[in-house]
C-alpha cells in the first residue's frame, strides 16, 4: 500500500494519536512533511579502529567485549560502570555514567558497535557513554553506512525519527518534482524522489553531496525568480511625470554647507534617473552620518518645482519630526509648504490637513507609515521616499506608491549592506551609495572591555553626564531570562542604585510606540541623561549630545548593528565613545569586536559581518522570507547563485512558467512570495 504525501502521518507504521501529536510539535502532520523533515548532520558509520578514533567526532567502533562490567560510586555519588573491550588490536574500555543496567546487558566475547568519542585517558582508550549495537543483530538489520542525525524535541529519539522517514520513504507516492525536465537535465541535477531519499539515508558522500546540490540549486533559483520578478513587471514603467526645470542651483546654495563628491554623485544619480524616459526606483545607502537627508531634500525640491507632491516615510514618529524639521528648515525659504502627519492628530486638524493634500497646499508631507492609511490622498504625488528601509515591508512601500500617480520612488538605508546582498534584496532597485563623509566628522573611539572593567567603565558614565552629556547602554535583552544575559529592566534598576543622583530612563520594543516617543523625546530634552535600551535605538536618531554608547554583552551582537549602535553617538563636535563589554573570553568573540576598535567602514564592517555569520543572521535580513535556506549560502555557493541567477532572468523573460513543465516551479514560488 502506498501513502500519499499528502496523507497524515498516522498512515507511517506504528504512529498512532500520541506519536503524531509529538511531530505534530516538530511541525509535522502530513508525510510530505517527513520526507521534508531534513537531518541536521551526518554520522559516518564507517568502522573505526581505536587508534582512528578522536576525541572531537563521534566514531563506530566495532569490538569485543574482553570480560565483565565492573561498577563503582564515586565519592560524589556518581555510579560509574566500565567494560572492558578490545578492537582487535589495542585494549580498551567503554564508560557508562549512573546507568547500573548496562552491567547486565553485555557478556565476554559479545560483539558490539560503539558508537560515541574515543579519548586517551592515562594511555588507556576510553568511550565515554556510547551508543551501543549488538552486533548479532546487525547482520539482520541494514546499518546505513551514513546515518543521519535529525533535529530533535523533547520525547522523541533519534531511532524514532530516523524508523518513521525510513518508513514514509519506502512507502510514500504522488510527490511531484518541482524542477522542469530540461533544467535536471541540463543541471546534472538528482530529481526530487532521488533527493529527497538521498538526503536522509545516503548511499553515499558523493550522493548526498548531490542531494544537498539539488536542494540548493532549487533554493536559490526561486530566490532568483522572486527577486528578479518585479523587476520584470514593474520596473520598466514609462515616466508620466515629467521633470522639465532641473536646477539645483538655488538649493544647493541656500544649505549652510557644500556638499561631498559621495553626495553629488548620487544626486547625478537621481537627476539622471528623473531625466530618464522610466520611473526612478533607486536605493540610497549610506553609513550614518553620510548625509542622506540633504539628498532626499534635493530631490523634493526639484518635485515641488516641476508641480508635484513628495512624501517622506520614517519608521517612528520621533524619527519623522526629526525629518520634518530638517525638511523644513531646508525647503521653506523656497516657497515649499512642508507638514506632518502626526500620530495623535485631533480628528478636526487631520481633516484640515488631509484636505490641504488633496488640494495641493501642502507640497512635502512627512509622517510614519501613518501615511498609508487609505483616507490620505494627494493631488498629485510625484516623489515617495522612504527612510531607514530595512524597517518596512515591501508591501507598505508598494501601497505608498499606489498613491500616487507612478511617483518616483527613493528608498534610504543607513545599513550599509554588502553589494551582493543589497543586489538581491532589492533588485527592483537601482543602488547608489554615499560613499564619503562629511569632512571634520570625528572618529568615535571604541574600545572592547571585559566585565572586570565594568565599574570603571559605568564610573565614566556618571562622569561623562557631570559635563552635560548623554549616554546610552545597550542590552540585548529586555527582562530577566535563563540565559543570563543582561537585560534592560535589572540593569536600569541595578545602575539606579549604583549611581542614584543619575536621571536613568529605559527603553525597549516591548513599550508602545509612544511610550517609546515620550521616552526618547525626556532623552533629548535632557530630562534623562541615562537611556538603557534595546537594540530599538539603532534606528537613526539624532542626539547631538550623545557622546558615550556602552553596549553590554556586545558579544550578542552582530558587528553591523555594533556599528550601527556606535553611529547614535558622535553626531556633533563633542568627543565621543563606545564601549563594548564582553563577558566572552573566547578568543573568535573578542577578535570579531576587535575589528570595530579598527575598522570605520560600515561596508567593510557589514561584508565582515556577513563572513562571519552568514546573510541568515545579518541585520534585518532575517525578517525577509526569502532568506530562509535550508540548505544555501551566499558565501558558500557563489557558483549556484550566478548560474540560478542567469537561468531565472532567462525564464522570465521567455516567460518559460506559463509552461505547463513549469507549472509546479510556478507553483513555488507564490507559497514563496507570499510574505
Ligand atoms: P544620515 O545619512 O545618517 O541620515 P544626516 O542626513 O542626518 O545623515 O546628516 C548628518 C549631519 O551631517 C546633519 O547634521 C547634516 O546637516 C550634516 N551634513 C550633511 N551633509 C553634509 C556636508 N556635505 N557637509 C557637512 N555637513 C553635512
Ligand atoms: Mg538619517
Amino acid at each position: 500500500m502506498f501513502m500519499d504525501v499528502s496523507s497524515d502521518v498516522k498512515n507511517i507504521k506504528g504512529i498512532g494519536p500520541a506519536r503524531a501529536k509529538q511531530l505534530s510539535k516538530l511541525g509535522i502532520y502530513t508525510i510530505r512533511d517527513v520526507l521534508f523533515y531534513f537531518p541536521r548532520d551526518y554520522q559516518d558509520m564507517s568502522p573505526l579502529t581505536f587508534k582512528q578514533g578522536t576525541e572531537d567526532e563521534t566514531g563506530v567502533f566495532p569490538c569485543i567485549v574482553t570480560g565483565s562490567a565492573v561498577s563503582r560510586k564515586t565519592r560524589t555519588g556518581i555510579y560509574i560502570t566500565k567494560l572492558p573491550i578490545t578492537d582487535g588490536q589495542n585494549k580498551g574500555y567503554a564508560v557508562f555514567f549512573n546507568q547500573p543496567f548496562v552491567e547486565k546487558s553485555f557478556y565476554p566475547n559479545q560483539r558490539l558497535l560503539l558508537i560515541g568519542k574515543i579519548k586517551k585517558n592515562f594511555g588507556v582508550y576510553e568511550i565515554s557513554s556510547p551508543e551501543w549495537i549488538k552486533f548479532e543483530k546487525v547482520s539482520n538489520i541494514k546499518i546505513e553506512r551514513i546515518r543521519p542525525i535529525y533535529p530533535l524535541s523533547k520525547g522523541i529519539s533519534q531511532n524514532f525519527i530516523r524508523n518513521t522517514v525510513k518508513n514514509a520513504i519506502e512507502k510514500f507516492s504522488g510527490l511531484e518534482e518541482t524542477l522542469p525536465n530540461d533544467i535536471l537535465s541540463r543541471y546534472n541535477l538528482l530529481s526530487l524522489e532521488e533527493a529527497i531519499k538521498n538526503i536522509h539515508f545516503p548511499q553515499n558522500f558523493r550522493m548526498l553531496e548531490k542531494a544537498r546540490e539539488r536542494f540548493i540549486f532549487e533554493e536559490l533559483l526561486l530566490f532568483q525568480l522572486g527577486v528578479n520578478l518585479s523587476r520584470y513587471y514593474s520596473k520598466s514603467e514609462k515616466r508620466k511625470n515629467v521633470y522639465n526645470t532641473i536646477d539645483l542651483e538655488p538649493f544647493l546654495s541656500g544649505i549652510p554647507f557644500t556638499l561631498t563628491s559621495g553626495q553629488e554623485k548620487v544626486l547625478k544619480d537621481i537627476i539622471k534617473d528623473l531625466k530618464s524616459e522610466y520611473i526612478m526606483s533607486r536605493l540610497i545607502q549610506g553609513d550614518v552620518g553620510s548625509g542622506k537627508t540633504v539628498i532626499a531634500c534635493a530631490a523634493l525640491y526639484l518635485s515641488v518645482k516641476n508641480g508635484f507632491q513628495g512624501v517622506m516615510m520614517a519608521p517612528t514618529e520621533i524619527l519623522a519630526e526629526q525629518h520634518y524639521n530638517t525638511l523644513k528648515r531646508f525647503l521653506s525659504p523656497f516657497d515649499i509648504n512642508v507638514d506632518m502627519l502626526k500620530g495623535g492628530l485631533a480628528e478636526k486638524e487631520r481633516k484640515k490637513l488631509l484636505l490641504k493634500l488633496k488640494n495641493g497646499t501642502v507640497d512635502v508631507l512627512v509622517g510614519t507609515h501613518a501615511i498609508i492609511q487609505e483616507d490620505v490622498e494627494f493631488k498629485k504625488l510625484g516623489m515617495v521616499i522612504t527612510d531607514e528601509q530595512h524597517r518596512f515591508g515591501v508591501k507598505q512601500r508598494e501601497n505608498l506608491v499606489k498613491k500616487g500617480h507612478c511617483p518616483d520612488v527613493i528608498v534610504m538605508s543607513a545599513t550599509p549592506i554588502p553589494r551582493t546582498i543589497a543586489m538581491a534584496l532589492y533588485s527592483d532597485l537601482d543602488i547608489s551609495v554615499i560613499d564619503t563623509l562629511p569632512a571634520g566628522r570625528q572618529k568615535v573611539d571604541t574600545y572592547v572591555v571585559n566585565d572586570s572593567m565594568r565599574k570603571r567603565i559605568y564610573d565614566f558614565m556618571a562622569s561623562e553626564v557631570k559635563k552635560g552629556h548623554l549616554v546610552y547602554v545597550v542590552c540585548p535583552a529586555v527582562e530577566e531570562n535563563e540565559l543570563e544575559i543582561i537585560n534592560v529592566e535589572q540593569h536600569t534598576a541595578y545602575l539606579r542604585q549604583e549611581y542614584p543622583y543619575l536621571q536613568i530612563g529605559m527603553l525597549h520594543g516591548k513599550m508602545k510606540q509612544d511610550e517609546k516617543d515620550k521616552m526618547l523625546n525626556r532623552f533629548l530634552l535632557k530630562k534623562i541623561q541615562v537611556l538603557v535600551a534595546t537594540t530599538v535605538v539603532e534606528v537613526g536618531v539624532d542626539v547631538p549630545l550623545a557622546t558615550l554608547m556602552i553596549v553590554e554583552n556586545a558579544e550578542r551582537f552582530g558587528l553591523a548593528q555594533l556599528h550601527q549602535l556606535r553611529g547614535r553617538v558622535g553626531r556633533s563636535s563633542l568627543k565621543s565613545y563606545c564601549i563594548l563589554i564582553s563577558g566572552s573570553n573566547q578568543g573568535t568573540a573578542r577578535e570579531r569586536l576587535n575589528y570595530l576598535m579598527n575598522c570605520y567602514d560600515g561596508f567593510k564592517i557589514s561584508q565582515k559581518d556577513l563572513e562571519l555569520r552568514g546573510p541568515g543572521e545579518f541585520l534585518g535580513v532575517k525578517q525577509h522570507g526569502f532568506f530562509e535556506f535550508k540548505f544555501a549560502s551566499f558565501i558558500d555557493n557563489i557558483e549556484i547563485l550566478k548560474t540560478t541567477q542567469k537561468l531565472a532572468n532567462q525564464i522570465l523573460e521567455k516567460k518559460y512558467l506559463l509552461l505547463p513543465e513549469y507549472k509546479n516551479l510556478k507553483k513555488s514560488l507564490e507559497t514563496k512570495i507570499c510574505i
